[in-house]
C-alpha cells in the first residue's frame, strides 16, 4: 500500500531497492521520520534488487561466521558442506584484480571491512539468509564445496529480499510511496532542503533535512547509455528494471555533484538473444546464460572470439556482455555437448530460451541462425583437436585443462565438443547496471566538484561511481548498496536529529 506524500519529513530516501531500504532502516534507527520514494508502481517495485538471485559477497572467516549469519543451518548441513573461508584479503584481491586496481581504495576498504557487520545488522533487522547450494557449490565426494567467494543469498532470492525489506521498513515506521518519481532536489548554499516529486500526475515539493539518493544507474536510459557507454550500446538489452534511467545522478549533477568512476563501463552478461528489451519479473535473472566456461562461444562469422575459461564464471561473466555486443550482429552461440549438458545451470532449462539441438555437429552448425555454418564447423573441429585431454576436467578449480596452439586459447575447463546430442544457445548482451556515478566519501556524503560534501546529501548503491571498473566480482552489488546504505542512512539520520 502506498503512503500519501507529506509536506515535510526528516529524511527522504529516493529509490526502492536494497540500497534504499537499508538506508531507510538505518535512518529510522535514529528515531526520526523517513519517507521512501519509489518511482515504480507497487507491482513493479524493488528495482534491480528484485531481479537478483539475492547473492551477497561478504567476508567470513570460517563456518562459525556463517552460523552466526544463518542460525537455521543444521549440523547436518554444516557437516555436508565445505564452505572454506572468504577473508578480507581474498575480497581485496578480487576487487583489485577484476577492477584492474582502479577501485577507490577508501570506498573499497569500507565495503569489504563492513560487509560482515552489515550482513549481521540485516539479519538482526529480520532478513534471512541461506547458503547458495544450487549455483555456487559442486558436490564432490558427498560434500558441497563452495567456490568463487560467493556463499550467501537472501531467502527467496531478489523477490524475497525486497519483500522482507519492505515489511521490515513498514514495521520500523518508514513511509513508502509508490509511483513517486523524484524529479529534482531543492537546494541552496546551505545544502539540500527537499525533493520535487511527480506523484499521481502532480508535481509536489516535500521538504526535509536530508536526502539519500539510491535510485540506481542510468542503464535503462537509451540516450545516456549510448552517450556514455558508446555507440552500439543502444542495442543492448536491459536485464533489470526499466525505471533506472539516471534520474538521481542527473538531479545531483544539476546541483554541483561530482561525477566519478567508469562512466563508459557497465556490468553486462550473456543474455538470451530474444529476451525482452528490459527485464521481466516472471523470468528474473534466468535469461542469463552462465555455463559458458564449460563450453565454447561462436559468433556470426563462425569463430571463437574470447577465452571462455580464463577464470571462474564469477570473475568473467560481468565483462563478457560487452565483448558479445561488439560481435557482428551483437550475438553468439554457446555450444555444449552431451558431457556438459547435464551440468548446465537451471537457467538453460527455462521455457523462454533460444536453443537448438542436433545429433551431429554438421546439423548443429546448419541450424545456427545467422552463423557461417561452414566456418563454425571448422572452428569446433579445430578446437576439439587442440584440447589437452590428458588433463582431467575439474569444475571446482581452475583445472588447467586448456588448448594448445589456438589463436584464441581456452585456459581451463576445455572439454571437447564431440559427444551427441549437441546444444547451442543464442545470447546477446544484457546490461545489468552502469558503473559511472556520483562521488561519495566514506561517510556516504555526496561530494561536489570542489571536493566538498554537499550538506544533507548522501548516496548509495548503483548510482555511486568509483567502486567498480571494467568488471565486478559477482554478489558485490547488493553488498555495496547495503554497506553504504547503512552508512548513508545512519549519517543522514544523525545529522537530521541535530538540525533544528
Ligand atoms: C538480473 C540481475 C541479477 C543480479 N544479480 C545480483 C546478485 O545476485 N547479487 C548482487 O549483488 N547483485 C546482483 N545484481 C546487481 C544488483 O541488482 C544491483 O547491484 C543492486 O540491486 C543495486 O541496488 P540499488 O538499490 O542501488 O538499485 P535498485 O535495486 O535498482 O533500486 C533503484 C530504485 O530506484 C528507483 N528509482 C529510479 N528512479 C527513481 C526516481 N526518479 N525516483 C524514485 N525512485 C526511482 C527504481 O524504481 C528502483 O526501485 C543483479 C542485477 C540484475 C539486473
Amino acid at each position: 500500500m502506498s503512503t500519501a506524500l507529506p509536506q515535510s519529513t526528516d529524511i527522504i530516501v529516493v529509490g526502492g531497492g536494497n540500497a534504499a531500504f537499508c538506508a531507510a532502516l538505518a535512518a529510522a534507527e535514529q528515531g526520526i521520520s523517513v519517507l521512501l520514494l519509489e518511482r515504480a508502481p507497487e507491482d513493479e517495485a524493488g528495482g534491480n534488487s528484485r531481479f537478483t538471485a539475492g547473492a551477497f559477497r561478504c567476508v567470513y572467516d570460517g563456518v562459525e561466521d556463517l552460523r552466526a549469519l544463518m542460525p537455521d543451518l543444521t549440523d547436518e548441513e554444516v557437516g555436508n558442506s565445505d564452505f572454506g573461508t572468504y577473508t578480507e584479503e581474498k575480497f581485496f584481491d578480487d576487487m583489485g584484480r577484476v577492477t584492474e586496481y582502479r577501485t577507490d581504495p577508501d570506498l573499497c576498504e569500507v565495503l569489504i571491512k563492513q560487509s560482515k557487520a552489515t550482513m549481521l545488522w540485516m539479519r538482526d533487522k529480520g532478513v534471512r539468509f541461506m547458503p547458495i547450494w544450487g549455483r555456487q557449490a559442486y558436490k564432490i565426494g558427498g560434500k558441497f564445496k563452495f567456490w568463487g567467494g560467493l556463499t550467501v543469498e537472501a531467502v527467496g532470492g531478489g523477490p524475497g529480499l525486497v519483500e522482507a525489506l519492505t515489511k521490515i521498513a513498514r514495521k520500523n515506521n518508514v513511509a513508502v510511496a509508490y509511483g513517486a518519481r523524484a524529479i529534482g532536489l531543492i537546494a541552496d548554499d546551505d545544502g539540500v532542503k527537499g525533493v520535487r516529486v511527480k506523484h499521481n500526475g502532480h508535481t509536489v515539493e516535500v521538504r526535509c533535512k536530508g536526502v539519500v539518493l539510491a535510485a540506481g544507474g542510468f542503464q535503462a536510459n537509451t540516450e545516456m547509455r549510448t552517450r556514455y557507454l558508446g555507440p552500439g550500446w543502444e542495442l543492448a538489452k536491459i536485464r533489470g528494471t526499466r525505471f533506472n534511467t539516471g534520474d538521481a545522478i542527473n538531479m545531483a549533477l544539476a546541483i554541483g555533484a561530482m561525477p566519478t568512476g567508469n562512466w563508459s563501463g557497465g556490468h553486462a552478461v550473456a543474455w538470451d538473444r530474444n529476451a525482452p528489451e528490459t527485464g521481466d519479473l516472471t523470468v528474473g535473472d534466468n535469461f542469463q546464460k552462465h555455463s559458458y566456461p564449460w563450453g565454447i562461444m561462436i559468433n556470426a562469422n563462425g569463430e571463437r572470439f574470447l577465452d571462455e575459461g580464463s577464470d571462474f564464471r564469477n570473475y568473467t561473466y560481468a565483462k563478457n556482455g560487452r565483448i558479445i555486443l561488439m560481435q557482428p550482429k551483437q550475438f553468439c552461440y554457446q555450444v555444449f555437448d552431451n558431457k556438459i549438458i547435464p551440468m548446465l545451470r537451471d537457467e538453460y532449462r527455462i521455457k523462454r530460451v533460444t536453443k537448438i539441438r542436433a545429433n551431429t555437429l554438421e546439423e548443429l552448425c546448419a541450424k545456427m541462425e545467422d552463423v557461417n555454418a561452414e566456418k563454425a564447423l571448422a572452428t569446433i573441429k579445430e578446437y576439439n583437436k587442440a584440447v589437452m585431454t590428458e588433463v582431467p576436467f575439474d569444475p571446482n578449480m581452475k583445472d588447467g585443462r586448456g588448448t594448445r596452439g589456438l589463436a584464441i586459447p581456452k585456459s581451463n575447463w576445455a572439454n571437447t565438443v564431440d559427444e551427441p546430442p549437441f546444444e547451442a544457445y543464442a545470447v546477446t548482451c544484457g546490461l545489468t547496471f552502469t558503473f559511472g556515478g556520483l562521488k561519495i566519501d566514506t561517510s556516504a556524503r555526496v561530494l561536489d566538484t570542489e571536493g566538498l560534501a554537499i550538506p544533507g546529501l548522501y548516496a548509495t548503491g548503483e548510482l555511486v561511481g568509483g567502486i567498480f571498473y571494467f568488471n565486478y566480482p559477482g554478489g558485490t552489488g547488493l553488498m555495496n548498496g547495503a554497506v553504504f546504505g547503512k552508512i548513508a542512512g545512519t549519517n543522514a539520520g544523525q545529522r537530521a536529529k541535530q538540525s533544528p
